[in-house]
């Protein structure tokens, strides 16, 4: 009998409303399970392990994923899979931290929640947990049939360092702009398996220390020398994501440009991610990305915000050399980028 992990961490799956305010406020997992019996029907063994206290997931910080990413560490040998009730709003930043911290990953980690809580009537988080239980759990010739962290919500299945949160109001929360759907459920499930990841045959390791000295400036018509000022001369500043126009692009005033080099001699790193959720970073193709190429700007390409933040505090915290983490950088290591 095969054996899944669900780690109850929040999000309006578990909320009830409450009654003095009406806001909606996260509840026990117990709570939680009355509201499903039918998770009794499945013929695995289900283990649970809950926060002590269930968070809104915009509360959810670093520490937080340490304390998934050790759960998981903890009990891998002793379960095929792993489900983490998780709130969508930071559901993709969770899912790609989750990515860095968990390598060699060879079992499914797939986070799922809802868009309404489980107790009310036309509630998605039935349908969310039974099928992200199911897929856990399937084996394709002895083996995970989604051997990564993926999110599973409304009958797609995600990367997860490839997925953001797009919609606050459909059940159909989330995209993945520039990677294909892992799995979709219909009346059965339908694994894409040329996309999905292949695993290694290494022991999995756990990447602890994450540094969040990073900071992201947002690109806008009008932004001021004395913001971008001030960001550079944050004291313990390592690294920054300029968040740029299209393909990567970004205004070639004087200042600007200037500024950037001299955070870039202060050895903090620049990350390049565009605002537009498709398509990928394509720094010299106009130019109005020229001089960040010429400058040592480095090209986020096609990933997530999400990827990019959580891979930066992940390789700020290895130790390595800023160059070596700027190559890092370039390159897929979970599959959260695509190769030219
Ligand atoms: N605010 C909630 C959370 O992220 C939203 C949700 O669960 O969908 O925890």
């Amino acid at each position: 009998m095969s054996s899944i992990l669900i780690i109850y961490t929040g999000g309006t799956i578990g909320m009830v409303k409450d009654e003095k305010t009406g806001a909606l406020k996260s509840f026990d997992f117990d709570s939680l399970l009355k509201e499903i019996p039918e998770i009794k029907k499945f013929a695995h063994h289900i283990n649970i392990e809950s926060f002590d206290t269930p968070i809104d997931s915009s509360n959810m910080q670093p520490e937080k994923w340490l304390q998934i990413a050790q759960t998981i560490y903890n009990n891998y040998d002793q379960h095929d899979g792993f489900v983490i009730l998780h709130g969508s709003d930071t559901m993709a930043y969770t899912a790609s931290a989750l990515s860095f911290m968990l390598e060699n990953l060879s079992k499914p980690v797939i986070l799922t929640g809802s868009q309404l809580p489980i107790g009310e009537l036309r509630t998605d988080a039935k349908e969310n947990l039974l099928t992200a239980i199911e897929i856990a759990t399937t084996e394709i010739n002895g083996t995970a049939a989604v051997p990564e962290v993926a999110i599973y919500f409304e009958y797609d299945l995600y990367r997860g360092n490839r997925a953001t949160k797009s919609n606050a109001e459909d059940f159909e929360a989330f995209t993945s702009p520039n990677y294909p759907v892992l799995a979709q459920a219909g009346v059965s499930l339908r694994f894409n398996h040329n996309d999905i990841y292949k695993p290694n045959n290494k022991d999995l390791q756990l990447n602890q220390f994450l540094d969040r000295n990073i900071a992201t400036i947002k690109l806008y018509p009008g932004i001021t020398e004395q913001f971008i000022f001030s960001v550079i001369n944050t004291p313990g500043l390592r690294a920054i994501i300029i968040e740029t126009f299209g393909s990567g692009n970004a205004s070639t005033e004087i200042w600007f440009i200037n500024l950037l080099l001299e955070a870039i001699k202060k050895d903090i790193i620049i990350l390049n991610i565009s605002q537009c959720e498709g398509g990928t970073v394509n720094q010299g193709k106009y130019e109005t990305s020229s001089a960040l190429n010429s400058i040592g700007v480095v090209s986020g390409k096609d990933m997530t915000f999400e990827a990019a933040i959580t891979k930066l505090m992940y390789l700020l915290g290895t130790g390595l050399s800023s160059e070596e983490i700027k190559q890092w950088l370039q390159k897929p290591l979970r599959g959260e980028m695509t190769l030219d």
